[in-house]
């Protein structure tokens, strides 16, 4: 689904975030990247997106070379891709139902499916009572719930998440946890950035830790990388 082949980002100013990463991550499956504040994590996700371009190197994403994606044909390959904030990014003024919908009468469903489409997404996230409220009503975890249903209403192949358990309790953290998983097992790949060590390590998937831009551990290595 993922690939990285010696990938790098230096920043204006100058900072290099990530130097020379390579890893793949397969069709269907679940991984984490770890590592401290600070050691590319979320310049590798943003990378993934193309909220930011690589420096050096070639990220392939569902077979095509992301680096040929022209930027007014990054909308399109956004919509591959369900990306999870620890902050949520809700738009706080709109009830958790027009948070869900914005994806698709983005990508121009018809009215006539929204409806279903959005009430499919928070089933699956069991926010289904709470579509008239406001996301200030809810709790920090259905926020976050929120957050995943808006996330996988269009259904894309791959889901990011950075840092989605930031701010949750462990409890909750691990309910938002066993959320991913489940998308996982019904075929969607997951990508989980986390400095949650300990619940990385009970969720069993492969792990790539960062350290100052660089891998330091990395269970998705392929053979065939340099
Ligand atoms: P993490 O998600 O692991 O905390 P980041 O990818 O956010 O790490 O940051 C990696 C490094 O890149 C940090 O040193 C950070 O300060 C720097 N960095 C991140 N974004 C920018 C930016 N827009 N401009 C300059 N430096 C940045
Ligand atoms: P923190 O990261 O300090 O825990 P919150 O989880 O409360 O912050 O909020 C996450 C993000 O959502 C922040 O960027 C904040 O600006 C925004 N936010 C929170 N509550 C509201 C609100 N009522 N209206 C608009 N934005 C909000």
């Amino acid at each position: 689904m993922i690939e990285f082949h010696q990938v790098f980002k230096r920043y204006e100013g100058g900072h290099e975030a990530l130097k020379g990463v390579s890893f793949g991550l397969p069709r269907g499956e679940m991984a984490f990247l770890t590592g401290h504040s600070g050691a590319g994590k979320s310049t590798l996700l943003k990378l993934i997106a193309l909220m930011e371009r690589p420096t050096r190197g070639q990220i392939i994403l569902d077979d095509i070379d992301i680096s040929n994606v022209k930027d007014r044909q990054i909308p399109y390959h956004r919509r591959k891709i369900g990306m999870i904030f620890q902050d949520h990014r809700l738009l706080y003024d709109r009830s958790v139902y027009d948070n869900v919908a914005l994806p698709l009468i983005i990508a121009g469903v018809s009215d006539r499916d929204i409806p279903k489409r959005v009430r499919a997404a928070l089933d699956k996230v069991g926010l289904l009572n709470k579509e008239r409220q406001l996301p200030i009503q809810l709790s920090g975890g259905e926020q976050q719930r929120v957050g995943i249903a808006r996330a996988v209403v269009n259904k894309p192949p791959l889901l990011l998440a950075d840092e989605p358990t930031g701010n949750l309790d462990p409890e909750l953290s691990e309910d938002i946890m066993n959320l991913f998983a489940q998308f996982n097992q019904v075929g969607v790949s997951v990508l989980i950035a986390s400095h949650d060590l300990g619940l990385i390590a009970r969720m069993k998937h492969p792990v790539i830790a960062l350290k100052e831009g660089r891998t330091i551990r990395n269970e998705l290595a392929e053979v065939d990388f340099a």
